[in-house]
């Protein structure tokens, strides 16, 4: 006859790294930090793809080396 230690009935947390906030859902909560969208930089519309970004700047500000630009912002 076993005893289960613990019910489970906690829910899971999970804390996040960027801002220190506890939360059950790690995946949802990270969108937040991490939208998936690209926003142009020089007329700020926004992108729901990487390549949809590339193709604007390059029809609409004649930019064709797009490259990403990671710790820009
Ligand atoms: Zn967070
Ligand atoms: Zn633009």
């Amino acid at each position: 006859m076993k005893l289960p230690k613990d019910k489970g009935d906690t829910p899971t947390l999970h804390l996040c790294r960027l801002c220190g906030k506890v939360v059950r859902n790690k995946w949802h909560h990270y969108r937040y930090h991490n939208p998936e969208y690209f926003k142009c930089s020089l007329c700020h519309t926004v992108h729901n793809r990487k390549d949809h970004l590339k193709a604007h700047m390059k029809i609409k500000h004649s930019i064709d080396s797009f490259s990403s630009s990671q710790g820009q912002d």
